[in-house]
């Protein structure tokens, strides 16, 4: 299985947490956006960590919605 994530640019509040837990992955600027990848429980725990809930995590192989 492989994660993907993807920003809700309108409720990403550019707090950074994401970028601090995968700097590999997101990047802030004016918002977050996706700049990478990485395992999936990194991408999971950077979900998790967003205060507005702004990062969606998606199963790469089916589409479906993983988190929240
Ligand atoms: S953790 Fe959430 S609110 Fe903070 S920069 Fe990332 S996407 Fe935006």
């Amino acid at each position: 299985m492989s994660y993907l994530p993807r920003i809700d640019e309108g409720a990403c509040i550019a707090q950074g947490d994401c970028v601090d837990v995968a700097p590999q992955v997101f990047q802030l600027d004016d918002r977050a956006s996706v700049i990478g990848t990485g395992p999936d429980e990194l991408l999971l725990q950077a979900a998790e960590n967003c205060p507005v809930e702004a990062i969606t995590i998606l199963d790469a192989d089916t589409g479906e919605q993983v988190y929240p």
